[in-house]
């Protein structure tokens, strides 16, 4: 490939939960030749390179603190669209919500979505997303059909089931550590609505919440749990659990009109009044007012009226993307930014496992503000965090006071030992506290030294890196 100037600049920059971070050298390509070009400039440097896509992982997981960042948020080409058979290829920094919006009038939805529509392509391979949908379709990376890596050795590699099946099976999961994904190819889902059937059900408590998930996983085509973590004894675990299902072709007469893009975005005030960059400081004062109790009691108790009023049609963006609906809402844990730890717990440990972090939380003092239950099933991929089993997405607000974010560390330190010893599994988009020790723990020896085998092949000069992967000694 022809050569591009390529201009790495000094940046600060940070995880997703501004928690971490700290000084790096930036450079953004719009082209598969200059990844190519940067990525030789820093091996023939003997520096160390981070990929970044939109920089939404929590914690590390695409800083390099005094190291070099590729950040190919910029590379956001739609190269094919195949409306007929749902097959699109593009640009790693295409967004989740350029993706949608793509494909969803010619009756497509991506299969895996997360929570948030900035996530990048590049990057939602790159850690292996999953879904309210964790549970029936698997991971991003079952939906993908094709990419092309270029390596830090300046080899490019076309990459799937057929071809590089090693390569195709570890660097979805790998964490940026194996090669930039330059282009990918996706199957998309068909959808007959732009709606989905919506329901909202009151969990008692965490044993009736999790019987829901096995009792629905069957016939729901989404489940998604959120919980009061606040709550104690025969309440502990208790929440509000919604369900949603596609719709079969004809069942929503206005299904067609909701295909239209513009009707898929969250609104831009809070009930059609309020500008919504306004709220994230109101929720600043009731997080550090310490309203955050009141906050989960009266979302519990509002859920109760939005179960009375279940089932209702609910928009594919709205469902999905409920965090999006307050712009920048996690800078109500300014100025110590947040930390979210999600344990993977397998079936047969779940409740156990998981009535034991609660509580360790509430005898520590430090409960998580937002907590979210999904139920998963494992997926093919190497370094998959995946298990047949549940996850908790736990939210914690972290303190500028050092001795109040160590006794966090610690106890997030001490709730993974719990994991771990129960056969879990970590998510590396959403970890900044796990040790070096856990890595093979996590994964087994054997993968570990395939996942090493694989770098060794492809990076053998380590030239990417990221602060995660030194913090988990890869
Ligand atoms: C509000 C919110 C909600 C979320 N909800 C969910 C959810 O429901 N489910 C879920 O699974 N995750 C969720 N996430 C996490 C998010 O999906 C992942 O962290 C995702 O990887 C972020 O993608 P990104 O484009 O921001 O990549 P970054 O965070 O910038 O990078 C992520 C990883 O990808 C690598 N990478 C980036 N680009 C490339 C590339 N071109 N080639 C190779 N490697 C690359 C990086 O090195 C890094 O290891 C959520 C995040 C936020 C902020």
């Amino acid at each position: 490939m022809a050569s591009q100037p390529v201009a790495f600049r000094a940046e600060r920059i940070s995880g997703w939960g501004m928690s971490v971070g700290g000084p790096g050298r930036v450079a953004r390509p719009t082209t598969a030749a200059e990844v190519e070009v940067a990525m030789a400039l820093v091996a023939d440097a003997h520096g160390s390179l981070a990929l970044r896509g939109a920089g939404c992982s929590y914690g590390d997981a695409s800083l390099n603190t005094a190291g070099y960042v590729l950040d190919t948020s910029g590379m956001t080409r739609f190269l094919h669209f195949d409306p007929e058979r749902g097959l699109v290829t593009v640009e790693p920094g295409v967004t989740i919500r350029e993706l949608w919006r793509q494909v969803i009038a010619s009756g497509w939805w991506p299969p895996v979505v997360p929570g948030t529509i900035a996530v990048s392509v590049g990057g939602a391979a790159s850690l292996n997303i999953h879904g309210k949908n964790n549970f029936a379709v698997g991971s991003f990376g079952e939906h993908v059909q094709s990419f092309v890596l270029q390596t830090a050795t300046g080899s490019v590699l076309r990459c799937s089931r057929e071809e590089h099946a090693d390569v195709f099976h570890a660097a979805i999961g790998g964490f940026g550590m194996l090669g930039c994904f330059v282009e990918l190819t996706l199957r998309m889902k068909r959808v007959h609505s732009g709606r989905l059937r919506v329901s909202a059900i009151v969990a008692r408590d965490l044993a009736h919440n999790l019987q829901l998930l096995e009792d629905l996983k069957g016939e729901a085509d989404y489940l998604v749990s959120w919980i009061d973590l606040h709550r104690r004894g025969a309440a502990l675990g208790r929440g509000l659990l919604h369900r949603a299902n596609y719709l079969h072709p004809g069942e929503d007469p206005e299904g067609a009109r909701f295909l239209d893009p513009m009707l898929q975005d969250v609104p831009a005030t809070l009930f059609r009044v309020v500008p919504k960059g306004w709220i994230w400081p109101g929720m600043w004062l009731a997080m550090h007012g310490g309203a955050t109790p009141l906050v989960n009691r009266a979302r519990f108790l509002a859920g109760r009226g939005e179960s009375n009023r279940s089932p209702y049609l609910q928009t594919h963006g709205a469902f999905h993307f409920l965090l999006d609906y307050v712009p920048r809402w996690h800078w109500m844990t300014k100025p110590g930014g947040l930390i979210q730890f999600q344990p993977f717990v397998p079936q047969p440990q779940g409740e156990a496992v998981l009535r034991r972090l609660i509580e360790r939380c509430q005898q520590a003092g430090m409960v998580a503000y937002l907590a979210v239950l999904k139920r998963h099933r494992p997926d093919p991929f190497l370094m998959t965090h995946a298990l047949d089993g549940y996850s908790l997405a736990m939210d914690f607000a972290v303190s500028r006071d050092r001795s109040k974010r160590d006794a966090l560390w610690r106890l997030c330190q001490e709730m993974a030992e719990v994991v771990l010893a129960a056969g879990g599994r970590f998510y590396y988009a959403k970890d900044a506290v796990l040790e070096a020790s856990s890595f093979a723990r996590i994964h087994g020896e054997a993968t570990v030294a395939a996942f090493r085998a694989l770098k060794q092949r492809l990076d053998p000069r380590r030239v990417l890196q990221t602060d995660l992967s030194r913090r988990m000694g890869v």
